[in-house]
């Protein structure tokens, strides 16, 4: 997506980790909050042995909604594949290959509140007797700003349906400045929606409804899952963007209990 290179990721069952692991030549990339790249550039990077890997929301989302199984995703480049900008494809590889949707939670001791970059994020533990939920406002459109909504229940809700498909977006008036930047060097139409005041440029339709804000949503689970899995909360997220969502993961790790526990899709059964 943003280094423009062309990229392929396998996925290798693993004996030795505990959990997912993206391996680059000889190097080992733990999603968790330690390899957490500083600087978020719309979008979220690990970092070891002084390399690092880029555009690992996506995967996680999806490995996330599969209870966050060990692999080793070995990658040939500088980031993970862009796909077709949702987490769809890996979505329906992972359920292929025979895994059952069920998320990875973790549990936190307390609430987190955090503001960054013109965002809130509020996450609120709740019991195991109640459904964790998940939140996204978001503001579409950088001139005519209109509020969106989309709650998403990880238990209740199927993400394969309502998550995963969920493309990666900008806005038409971003796209000059982004290149300048250096970003989304293998951006096109055929990996990303690009939204002009009045929704979808032409050519281009949503795959359903709020797919900015749902894909916002898609992203935030790729990167609380560097928690070990997604917070049993009730997530409230408002104007989120990756640097937010980074800032919660620094704050909540240390209140992260390691026991990490999953739940059945369209249940409300814990295993
Ligand atoms: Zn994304």
């Amino acid at each position: 997506m943003h280094s423009g290179e062309p990229c392929e990721a396998r996925f290798a069952p693993s004996s030795q980790s505990a959990g997912v692991r993206f391996v680059r030549g000889g190097t080992s990339f733990l999603p968790d909050v330690h390899h957490l790249e500083a600087a978020a550039r719309r979008a979220t990077a690990l970092e070891a042995g002084g390399q690092r890997l880029g555009t690992v929301e996506h995967f996680l989302s999806a490995l996330c909604a599969m209870g966050m199984p060990a692999f080793d995703i070995e990658v040939d480049g500088p980031e993970l594949p862009i796909l077709d900008g949702s987490a769809a494809p890996v979505h329906a590889a992972l359920c292929r290959a025979g895994l059952r949707p069920r998320f990875a939670f973790v549990e936190l001791d307390q609430e987190i509140e955090v503001r960054a970059q013109g965002g809130e994020a509020r996450l609120r533990p709740v019991s195991s007797e109640q459904i964790p939920r998940l939140t996204a406002q978001v503001e579409l459109g950088p001139c005519a700003p209109r509020m969106e909504s989309v709650c998403f229940r990880p238990t209740v809700d199927d993400f394969g349906l309502d998550i995963a498909p969920a493309r990666t977006f900008c806005h038409l008036s971003e796209v000059e400045s982004l290149r300048a930047q250096g970003l989304i060097r293998g951006g096109s139409l055929d990996c990303a929606l690009v939204l002009s005041e009045d929704g979808p440029i032409p050519g281009q339709s949503y795959r359903l409804p709020q797919e900015p804000t749902r894909h916002k949503i898609l992203d935030a689970i790729g990167d609380l899952s560097l928690l070990g899995g997604l917070p049993w909360a009730e997530i409230e997220l408002f104007r989120p963007g990756h640097a937010l969502i980074h800032e919660v993961v620094r704050q909540a790790a240390p209140h992260v209990r390691k026991t990490q526990r999953f739940a059945d899709a369209l249940k409300t059964d814990l295993g």
